[in-house]
């Protein structure tokens, strides 16, 4: 078998030979990568399921469109992407030809979280293949199944001495980290994403973090209560909780609360029957160890559960939890919670409820509901997060036209459609020089004078009138 090593050695020989450049490779490798989604559907909707008891709804649009439609969105735009930009020139400059040159960088790794596992790795390296890039992938090895038909199904379809496959845990990927590449994609947890860092430090790698960590709703103002809240629980119990985007709890007034809980118990009911264990459109949790860590959170919280809470080991099952009476220093608002429980803190006014958000880390995503615009509009401009949505969640990361990836403490860089192109890509500055005009460059060579150093100056300086006054 094909050790690390060697499989490094010939991505870089593949790369180095300059067959992934050209738009024709790289536009019949994406066709290649349509084909391997739309060929295996059903298999990939098998093995999703064997992880996360997704149901097919959630996992077409979720895994299979949103990557079919980043390619749709490179194949398009490919073209005018790979185009020279054309860069400004100053006078010293004006008859040379300035652009900038995206490059692809080298070989690249992608190393994906359980969540979406198909979505995490594939959706990147649709970038990291317009960009024109070699690839290694490393699925999470917690979603095994989905895992194992990405390592059997990628050297079928795609060219196998640019594109390869690595499967295994944190020994497997750390051992892969002790190897050079030209860029590191990490989707995971902050936790890890520190030793990713470290690895990537000794060659210099740069690096993009996809993390996670607590996306607030904020619910205020005039609201639709019906509507709020049936978007609110579509996208907190989308794949059971388990959405680095989903709201990982609300903040609102009291009055809210009160009305929000009603409806929320309502709601639920109607996506999931009076018994949601047996509906097919929740999903598990993904492990073990991450049922325990749920139901060891909902055993400590101080919080009063309201809706849910029932739990089942064997089939890795946890109720669409929602929970009041929420201390700010409870267990539920320490790290992210990853799962099907949905706390509901409430705070007295606006101003307080964006004091909240702001004293804790940057989220990935922040949502406002609310019918009042300029409300929404006050807390877009007082607060950061990586995205941000009103009166509604998860939608805004489906746009291939809006950068997605956070800031501050969940992570940065960003893909998906010319976000994800840039992210891979080498912005070179390129000037083309002629052999014109050199009477000008004499003006730069020793024996240096003041009179030379005013004209070069002012040939260079955007501000002509300043340099008139104050230099010449
Ligand atoms: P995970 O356990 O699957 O780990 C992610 C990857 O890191 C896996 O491929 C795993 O093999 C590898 N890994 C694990 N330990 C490692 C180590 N010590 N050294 C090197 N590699 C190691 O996933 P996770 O970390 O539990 O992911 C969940 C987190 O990811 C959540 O915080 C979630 O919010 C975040 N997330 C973010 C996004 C995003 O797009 N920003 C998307 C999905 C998930």
């Amino acid at each position: 078998m094909e050790s690390q090593g060697e499989m490094m050695d010939r991505l870089r020989t593949t790369f180095r030979s300059g067959i992934t450049v050209p738009e024709q490779f790289r536009r019949t490798q994406l066709q290649n990568l349509l084909s391997l989604i739309k060929e295996n559907e059903p298999q990939i909707l098998e093995a999703l399921h064997k992880d996360l008891a997704k149901a097919k709804f959630e996992a077409v649009l979720s895994e299979l469109d949103i990557v079919a439609n980043d390619i749709y969105c490179a194949l398009d735009n490919l073209k005018t992407w790979m185009q020279p930009e054309p860069a400004a020139t100053n006078l010293a400059t004006k008859v040379d030809t300035c652009f900038i040159q995206r490059e692809p960088l080298g070989v690249v790794l992608i190393i994906g979280a359980w969540n979406y596992p198909i979505h995490l790795v594939l959706l990147p390296m649709v970038s990291a293949i317009a960009a024109g890039n070699c690839v290694v992938l490393k699925p999470s090895e917690i979603s095994a199944a989905t895992a194992s038909i990405v390592a059997d199904l990628i050297p079928k379809y795609m060219n196998q001495d640019c594109y390869a496959v690595v499967t295994g845990g944190a020994e497997e990927t750390k051992s892969l980290l002790e190897n050079k590449f030209d860029h590191i994609f990490y989707t995971g947890s902050q936790a890890v994403a520190r030793s990713i860092l470290q690895a990537a430090a000794p060659h210099l790698t740069p690096v993009t973090l996809e993390l996670g960590g607590k996306c607030p709703c904020f619910i205020y103002g005039r609201v639709h209560i019906q509507s709020a809240a049936r978007r609110l629980a579509w996208a907190k119990f989308f794949n059971a909780g388990q959405s680095c985007v989903a709201p990982d709890y609300v903040l609102c007034s009291p009055e809210t609360r009160d009305a929000l809980v009603p409806a929320l118990r309502q709601i639920l009911e109607d996506f999931y029957g009076k018994e949601p264990r047996s509906s097919p459109d929740l999903g598990r949790i993904v492990s073990d160890r991450h049922w325990s860590r749920l139901t060891d959170m909902l055993q400590k919280t101080k919080a009063k559960v309201v809706i849910g809470g029932d739990s089942n080991q064997e089939e890795k099952y946890m109720a669409p939890t929602v929970v009041v009476d929420v201390p700010e220093g409870d267990i539920l608002m320490g790290e992210e919670i990853f799962g099907p429980i949905l706390p509901i803190l409430t705070v007295d006014s606006l101003e307080e409820g964006i004091e909240f958000i702001n004293r804790r880390d940057k989220a990935l995503a922040l949502y406002v509901f609310s019918e009042e615009s300029s409300l929404v509009d006050t807390v877009l401009k007082k607060t950061s997060s990586g995205g941000f949505c009103s009166n509604d969640g998860i939608l805004h990361m489906t746009l291939p036209s809006l950068p997605f990836g956070g800031v501050g403490a969940s992570g940065f860089g960003s893909y998906h459609g010319r976000w994800g192109y840039e992210t891979f890509s080498h912005r070179r500055g390129v000037m083309l020089r002629g052999w014109a005009l050199e009477f000008i460059n004499g003006l730069r060579y020793p024996p240096y004078t003041e009179r030379n150093l005013g004209w070069l100056r002012w040939t260079a300086c955007a501000k002509k009138d300043w340099f008139s006054c104050s230099v010449m």
